[in-house]
């Protein structure tokens, strides 16, 4: 199952270390912003498991990944 979708062709990301659209021919990565203040959050792997963590002053917490949202922005 793949739910990552190109923000520019709306085709089917493919995952090559980086996400890649093929039509495109672009790279992109997955950021992740807070669905609270709109910060990026940093991504913390521990146990396999990825977290969320928002640095602003006013939440300096983690967040659900469940809540959390994506963005795929273009690399140069
Ligand atoms: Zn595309
Ligand atoms: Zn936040």
């Amino acid at each position: 199952m793949n739910e990552n979708h190109c923000p520019q062709c709306d085709n089917e990301l493919q995952w090559q270390g980086h996400y890649h659209c093929m039509q495109c021919d672009v790279d992109f990565k997955k950021v992740a912003f807070c669905p609270d203040c709109d910060s990026q959050l940093e991504k913390l792997q521990a146990c396999g498991a990825a977290n969320y963590f928002c640095h602003s002053e006013s939440c300096n917490e983690l967040k659900s990944k469940s809540r959390v949202r994506f963005e795929f922005q273009k690399q140069a």
